[in-house]
């Protein structure tokens, strides 16, 4: 066994040791690895085009809703995180700051944990007139949050990727709008693109993002039972407007100030798409945001080289269409299928002297491992079908895997035992906070969210008291 063959030849733990799988499989499949700097990761070329075409994705969609990208400086004036108090307050904790010494004194510099401050200072000169409003601006950028806690690659880290959308409009009900769209943008992306099922609702007042007037959130349950919110949108009502003074003047003439929203989602979205789909091979890609769809496997000795190559290559040709690539490399074809299944390459063609004769190809599905031979003039036909089943498979098992693990509690012991056996409660509650503080001193889980359109009956499940919403409840991320 070659030193090469040891260190890319299959994974180590299996994913009942959940936490240890992800750790060694987001490395071996080439997606991130550690930084030389603490709470920082590298992102490799393979788990940055997945990022790319997350990306792709977005940009598409807002774009085509009438929203433009524009970037804003990394450093934040401590004076401008001041002035929205509650934001301040809650970002403080975990802001790095730069300080910048000069004859006036000091002057201190967040590293942007998030950027509406300093947004919308410029919104506060851009905006003068009810004619330059919808203002729909959106940001691709890098986060710091300062955390310490440990560090987990695409899932904490004191820096990340996202974006960040910010709106201002003449309305409340616009804003309302606005951020409801973009959720609904985001289960799209999500659904469609990742085939990870979601659940949509808002947060409590506790879990708000610091600021909002009311927050909006897609969460995803995670194979440990712990709930990973994955995109959230809020809107801001006048928290913002007031103390940056954005101001427009309204048709009647009069001065007003605008409703904004805000919204992002981050890399951790691939830290969800390994954890919800990967198994003890490696990742299990769905085809819409696979880097590479097809991967191409000749099988041949010294003396067929040459021939079935040539094929190889012929194949390729017919399927550009798709994201193909051959393997050529001087490697084994098990050693090839290994390190193939283990970046979770949706589907492999192999392809040897006996095909070429017949005229035909093997197609190997890496979601479930069905092999199947196919007649090369129907090949393109048949890859399509593959990868279109393999996308809606990936969903399908995920929406069992949510379903299943979402049990009914209707106490504080039912929920316990929910959340022991790894599973998400739904459950009642009177909508006090004291309530919402026991279930965390009890179980450590939270109130992920209160479903859209899930009516509450029963009782609180701490109190007892009439239940005034139905929520979800489970650990987190
Ligand atoms: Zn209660």
């Amino acid at each position: 066994m070659s030193r090469k063959k040891e260190e890319t030849q299959g994974l180590k733990h299996n994913k009942k040791d959940f936490s240890e799988w992800y750790n060694e499989l987001v490395q071996k499949a080439g997606l991130a690895e550690y930084a030389p700097v603490a709470g920082c990761m590298v992102i490799k070329p393979y788990g940055y085009a997945m990022w790319e075409n997350i990306q792709a994705w977005f940009d598409m969609k807002i774009k085509a809703t009438g929203h433009k990208n524009a970037y804003f400086p990394l450093f934040i004036p401590e004076r401008f995180l001041k002035k929205e108090a509650k934001h301040f307050e809650g970002f403080m904790p975990e802001v790095a700051w730069v300080v910048e010494e000069t004859e006036k004194g000091k002057e201190r510099f967040a590293l942007r944990p998030t950027s509406e401050t300093i947004i919308y200072d410029s919104y506060s000169r851009w905006i003068r007139s009810w004619r330059d409003l919808p203002l729909l601006l959106n940001q691709w950028c890098n986060i710091v949050r300062w955390e310490q806690t440990a560090t987990r690659l695409f899932l904490r880290t004191r820096e990340f990727l996202w974006q960040e959308g910010h709106t201002a409009h003449t309305t409340e009900k616009e804003a309302e709008k606005e951020a409801r769209m973009i959720l609904d943008m985001y289960k799209e992306l999500l659904e469609t693109q990742l085939a990870i099922p979601v659940l949509a609702g808002e947060k409590t007042s506790k879990e708000r993002f610091a600021g909002a007037l009311r927050t909006y959130t897609l969460e995803a349950l995670m194979p440990d039972g712990r709930a990973l919110q994955m995109g959230t949108t809020h809107n801001l009502g006048q928290n913002f407007s007031k103390p940056f003074n954005i101001k427009f003047l309204d048709r009647d003439e009069k001065n007003r100030y605008v409703w904004q929203t805000s919204w992002g989602f981050s890399t951790r979205l691939i830290g969800a798409l390994v954890m919800v789909h990967g198994d003890d091979k490696g990742l299990v890609l769905p085809p819409k945001l696979a880097p590479i769809q097809i991967v191409i496997i000749p099988i041949f000795t010294n003396k067929t080289r040459k021939q079935v190559l040539k094929e190889a290559l012929k194949l390729k040709k017919e399927l550009e269409k798709f994201l193909v690539e051959l393997d050529d490399r001087k490697y084994t074809p098990g050693w090839k299928f290994n390190e193939w299944e283990m970046k979770g390459v949706p589907l492999r063609i192999e392809i040897g002297p006996k095909d070429i004769k017949k005229k035909q190809a093997v197609l190997v599905r890496r979601d479930n491992g069905i092999k199947k031979t196919i007649k090369q003039s129907k090949l393109e036909r048949e890859v399509s079908k593959q990868l279109d089943d393999i996308q809606k498979s990936l969903l399908t098992k995920a929406k069992k895997f949510l379903t299943g693990s979402t049990v009914d509690a209707k106490n504080l012991a039912g929920l316990e035992k929910a959340i022991n056996n790894k599973k998400m409660a739904r459950t009642g509650w009177c909508g006090s906070q004291e309530c919402e503080d026991s279930i965390q001193d009890k179980t450590a889980a939270t109130i992920r969210l209160i479903p859209f359109k899930e009516k509450p009956k029963g009782k609180c499940m701490v109190c007892g008291s009439r239940a005034k919403h139905v929520v979800y409840v489970a650990k987190q991320y």
